[in-house]
């Protein structure tokens, strides 16, 4: 067997990012686009000791989960892995992902995770659902920018303006983007040389306010004919606001450190309502946000609505409770909460979304949630302490340390995907809340943190996964943990 070599086999797993597995004389070969059940013929692309890549070249019988991918970009481009599989599938994918890695890093036995896991929640429309793209910006072989995006694992750009995760408003904002750079010869930045202007055009779209934000991003402080973009991109419907932000460094980070509004507001609103967790209908009251660029906002409001009903949930709110919610971005689910517990308290990392968390607080007449700018594995072992005889002299100047303060009922923690930080961890064990909630994007880092949890004298109780990203690998998971001893 070597490189380059046609092989058959029958596909009957897959990896954690999406690959199909199957067996060639007893080596596990990986292949890209293939599904569980599927036969195919493949060229080996990497030999490895006791496992192989191969690329799929024909598809000899095909698994009768297998669909015709809606998007001709499908295989080509780095955004959806899963598109060439039905719905359905890939939340069985989803829900085995999640299992897996409870069983193999969390350590939990598959009739345990069997037993605290419940149903994944799917999608009504898997496409059109995300509220924010980033669009990368590049030149073309014939020196014309294009707008779109990465294919798998490089930084080639595919030209599309109109992706199908996305809402259609992306491509008027592209379009008038682009017309701009034409009319104005305005380059795109090129990575090679880290010459050019525009970088990246990151939309998002209210998808109750149908506000629409545009932030441009460049290498520079000020674009040329910056009227004329304004000009082109205001007459859009819905346009809210228009930003500038400079990125000069040689970085993959697609925000710079600046930001100017350059027209109209510093954000868009939007708007989340409860839903009711036995069917997941819309059952009235609604909390609003104000969202700027910099700030962390939830991708897919529709299955977010979801997502937070079921924090709610696990949360237990009686209206006496103390909650603590760590990363807590705007302030999305802290003042979800609110109104059914007695005190939230937030700590979140990013100036501006704290920002935002306050004012979303005043906008929606919360008075019971307070927000803390500083890592959570930082902030909260000052508050740990401060609860500690060694630790009352440590407290700010005017600070009232309420004895709820490090006596938290409900801890909720929504971190990015690398999972919460040991030090973290190790706090909000001290700190003895009854219930933790952990909201993951990541559940092989969520794995790694329950099995700490555990080990610190909480046992699993529910765990539900909930699909923010159709068509993709990602999954969101939420899990109540509950201290033994309650
Ligand atoms: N709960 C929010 C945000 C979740 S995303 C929501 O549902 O909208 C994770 C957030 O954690 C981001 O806002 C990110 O800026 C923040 N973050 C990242 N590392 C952090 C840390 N060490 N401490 C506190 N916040 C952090």
């Amino acid at each position: 067997m070597k490189k380059n070599d046609l092989i058959e086999l029958t596909i009957e797993d897959m990896s954690s990012d999406g690959a199909g597995i199957g067996r060639y004389q007893g080596m596990a070969f990986f292949v890209k686009d293939a599904v569980i059940g599927d036969t195919v013929t493949a060229k080996i692309i990497k030999l490895k000791k006791t496992y192989g890549y191969a690329r799929l070249m024909e598809i000899k019988e095909a698994s009768p989960d297998r669909v015709e991918p809606r998007c001709i970009y499908a295989r080509a481009c780095g955004g959806c892995q899963l598109q060439h599989m039905s719905y359905q599938s890939q939340l069985a994918f989803k829900q085995q992902k999640v299992r897996e890695n409870l069983i193999r890093i969390g350590g939990f036995e598959g009739a345990f995770a069997d037993s605290i896991m419940e149903p994944i929640v799917g999608m009504e429309e898997p496409f059109a659902y995300r509220n924010k793209a980033q669009f990368p910006i590049g030149t073309d072989g014939s020196r014309t920018a294009v707008a779109g995006f990465y294919a798998g694992r490089t930084h080639h750009i595919i030209a599309n303006t109109n992706c199908i995760l996305g809402v259609p408003v992306n491509e008027g904002v592209l379009n008038a983007v682009l017309d701009y750079m034409k009319e104005f010869d305005v380059p795109a930045y090129d990575e090679v040389t880290k010459t050019g202007w525009i970088r990246h055009v990151l939309i998002r779209y209210g998808f109750d306010s149908k506000e629409v934000m545009v932030c441009v991003v460049a290498n520079g402080k000020r674009l040329p004919a910056e009227h004329a973009l304004v000009q082109k991109l205001c007459a859009i419907e819905g346009m809210k606001s228009i930003s500038l932000n400079t990125n000069m460094k040689d970085t993959n980070v697609v925000l710079g450190g600046h930001t100017r509004v350059i027209w109209g507001d510093s954000g868009i609103t939007d708007a989340l309502y409860l839903r009711d967790t036995s069917d997941f209908r819309r059952i009235g009251e609604k909390t609003v946000y104000g969202i700027s660029p910099q700030s962390f906002y939830q991708v897919n409001p529709v299955q977010t609505e979801k997502l937070y009903s079921l924090v709610l949930e696990y949360a237990g709110l009686t209206g006496k409770e103390t909650v603590w919610d760590l990363y807590c971005g705007i302030g999305t689910i802290s003042l979800f909460l609110a109104r059914y517990a007695k005190q939230v308290y937030g700590v979140e990392v990013v100036p501006q979304a704290v920002e935002d968390a306050r004012q979303n607080a005043r906008r929606n007449g919360i008075s019971n949630a307070e927000f803390f700018l500083g890592r959570a594995e930082e902030i909260l072992p000052v508050f740990y302490e401060m609860g500690t005889q060694e630790g009352k002299g440590i407290l700010p100047e005017k600070m009232e340390l309420s004895d709820e303060m490090h006596h938290p009922d409900v801890i909720v923690v929504d971190p990015p995907r690398k999972g919460c930080d040991g030090t973290c961890i190790e706090t909000m064990i001290r700190l003895q809340a009854k219930r933790i909630v952990y909201v993951s994007c990541d559940s092989a880092t969520l794995a790694r943190d329950l099995k700490k949890l555990c080990d610190g004298g909480y046992e699993v109780k529910r765990v539900r996964a909930v699909d923010q990203f159709g068509q993709t690998v990602h999954v969101e998971t939420v899990v109540l943990i509950q201290r033994k001893d309650t």
